[in-house]
């Protein structure tokens, strides 16, 4: 079991330096294919091979571009560590290697979304795609595809509701990104998920504006709690439905 999670470690990271390129290219428009190699974003000189092996590189080089000495962003090693260590929880709580890779494509489609919509408030629509198809993939496996689709329609219709009601309170992308999860979570974890992600964005939000860093106005990216708040409730479902003695 244990090589099983150091490979699936070292592909997170893998996948995490990949991430890390669609991170920086999708809210740009950057092509991913063009240019194929990595560039430093300051003095745009490719990166060579050796100088991109994920979070060895990063040590390696005390953090900055060869070329300019450019301060790398710490994003990038925590992206790949963060990237690596959901691997390996999705191979250590799936029920099948199968089912590990769908968690697999979850977490990485939630990393994503979640730096993207920090810094843009924008939920890519890639991500949510990585979603929808790893989570029917995930739903025909464990059979539970025609109860998810239910699932699916109506969180995405009581969602809009919801956000025609509350004047676009919510994002378009969240209301995408909880109908595609549904076929991850089902009824029962669906509406745990969405409460794990109101009470965390809650409790995130208070500090700040106890303080008056921020006020009512402020728009707060709501993506990030809702992705996390599904990935939790995905890993632990099994406990979590028996909390709920089902
Ligand atoms: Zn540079």
């Amino acid at each position: 079991m244990w090589y099983k999670l150091i490979i699936a470690f070292v592909f997170g990271t893998i996948f995490g330096s990949f991430l890390n390129v669609l991170i920086y290219r999708l809210p740009r428009n950057i092509s991913i294919a063009k240019p194929a190699r990595s560039f430093c974003p300051n003095c745009k000189k490719e990166i060579e091979w050796y100088d991109n092996i994920p979070i060895l590189s990063y040590i390696l080089l005390s953090g900055k571009c060869r070329n300019c000495g450019w301060k790398i962003p710490i994003r990038y090693p925590l992206v790949e560590l963060l990237t690596g260590s959901c691997f390996v929880l999705s191979f250590l709580l799936a029920n099948s290697t199968f089912e590990a890779f769908t968690f697999s494509a979850l977490a990485f489609s939630i990393i994503l979304l979640t730096f993207v919509d920090l810094e843009f408030m924008i939920i890519p629509d890639t991500s949510i795609v990585i979603i929808l198809i790893s989570g029917i993939i995930y739903s025909i496996i464990t059979d539970s595809f025609i109860t998810n689709l239910i699932t699916s329609i109506s969180a995405f219709l009581i969602l809009l509701l919801i956000r025609k009601l509350s004047n676009n309170g919510i994002g378009f992308g969240d209301v995408k990104l909880f109908s595609a999860s549904a076929f991850f979570l089902g009824p029962v974890g669906s509406i745990v998920s969405m409460m794990i992600a109101s009470f965390s964005g809650i409790a995130f939000v208070m500090i700040p504006l106890l303080m008056k860093k921020i006020d009512m106005k402020t728009r707060i990216p709501f993506g990030p709690f809702l992705g996390w708040g599904i990935f939790v409730t995905v890993l632990f479902k099994t406990y979590i439905l028996r909390l709920f003695g089902l």
